[in-house]
């Protein structure tokens, strides 16, 4: 029998070293040729409870660009539950496919069925890509899902509660460069309005905001000029608007020296998951350039406290008042941020690793 070391098997580049570079605990592919499935669900981190995240469907160019989203993704998770004093641990699923053209019952139940092999420790919601109607497909193969429609007992979309998350650490924020949390007259730019970004376009007009918006589907951006009085601006020019705050609310990996250097706001808050394109360096470039960066994972918790009280025994009232406290965890992290010096990212990153290593501590004996 060889006597190999396990190290001696692993590369550089290879399938291991990208998930113990992100220190995962489980990564499973899920093949169907008869409904054409392909996904993968990634599980980081269960230490504070089952990994909870949407499953994303997109056309992704190659499949390590799906991996290298779905692990970004799921260690995100971990950090959002853990700064909302959630009983949950961090996970994801992404399916490989245009969700226009390769979606259907069978696959989505087909995807059920994956989940439900995990036995609970993968809770799967919607994200980019799905819909409530899916997940009432994936529910007839598992009862490990979220995110259900108010008609079968669930909370139905959690966008407008991510959006008023968010609304609340803009406000934070606003208070925290300003003084005042009012968006009264702020400037507010908008960079995707769909299922969250829109929401986010109401609250702050009915705040007295200016709100200015790009998006690459035309009649989102009619309806928020028309509905909102919006101002649309093209593309790559929401960048370089003179605006107050600056709310990336489409895709990830937007913030990266170029994008940032040209940003003229003094706040950056938004729903966007994984902003940063890389955590540190652009996390310190924003603080270097004086930006207040209203870290992704927490402003955008509202979606993920929504269908954890779903998990538990749905009640909006409730999730509503436990989204209203990223008010307050903003601001804490503003202070310790202030105080150790470090960038907002990094800030929220310590307390969310403090309440994990304090619970594995918990764990600890019997
Ligand atoms: P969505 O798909 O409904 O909206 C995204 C919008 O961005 C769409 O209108 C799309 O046309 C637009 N878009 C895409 N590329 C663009 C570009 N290059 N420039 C401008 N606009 C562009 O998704 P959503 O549910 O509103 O989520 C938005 C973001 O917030 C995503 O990053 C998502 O992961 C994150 N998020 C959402 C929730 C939620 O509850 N829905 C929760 C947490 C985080």
């Amino acid at each position: 029998m060889s006597t190999t070391s396990i190290e001696s098997h692993q590369t550089k580049d290879g399938l291991f070293a990208q998930v113990h570079a992100t220190n995962h605990e489980q990564v499973v592919f899920c093949n169907d040729n008869a409904t054409g499935l392909k996904a993968i669900i990634a599980i980081h981190n269960t230490v504070l409870g089952p990994g909870l995240g949407g499953t994303r469907m997109w056309n992704y160019a190659t499949e390590a660009e799906a991996l290298t989203d779905v692990l970004r993704l799921s260690r995100g998770m971990t950090y959002k539950a853990a700064i909302s004093g959630l009983n949950l641990g961090g996970a994801k699923a992404v399916i490989i496919g245009d969700a226009n053209k390769h979606k259907s019952e069978a696959l989505m139940r087909k995807f059920g069925r994956f989940v439900e092999n995990l036995n609970g420790k993968y809770i799967t919601a919607e994200d980019v890509g799905t819909t409530t109607k899916d997940m009432e497909y994936v529910n007839m193969s598992t009862d490990s899902v979220v995110g259900l429609p108010e008609s079968m007992g669930g909370g139905g979309d959690p966008s407008p509660v991510t959006a008023y998350g968010t609304y609340m650490g803009m406000k934070a924020s606003a208070q925290k460069a300003y003084g005042s949390d009012s968006l009264k007259g702020k400037k507010v730019a908008i960079q995707g309005i769909g299922k969250v970004g829109m929401h986010l376009v109401e609250l702050i007009k009915k705040d007295g905001g200016i709100v200015y918006v790009s998006d690459i589907n035309e009649a989102s951006l009619k309806h928020a000029a028309h509905e909102y009085g919006a101002t649309v601006v093209e593309g790559d020019e929401i960048y370089g608007l003179d605006v107050d705050i600056f709310a990336p609310c489409a895709l990830g990996a937007i913030l990266n020296t170029e994008t940032i250097n040209a940003l003229k706001c003094d706040i950056i808050a938004g729903a966007a998951n994984n902003q940063l394109a890389s955590e540190d360096e652009h996390g310190t470039l924003i603080h270097n350039r004086g930006i207040l960066y209203a870290p992704d994972f927490l402003i955008n918790a509202g979606g993920l406290i929504n269908v954890y009280s779903e998990y538990i025994g749905y009640n909006r009232e409730n999730a509503l008042r436990d989204t209203e406290k990223i008010y307050d965890t903003t601001l804490s992290i503003y202070a310790l941020a202030a105080d150790r010096n470090i960038h907002t990212q990094k800030a929220a990153t310590v307390i969310a690793e403090q309440r994990i290593d304090a619970i594995l501590g918990v764990q600890s004996t019997y």
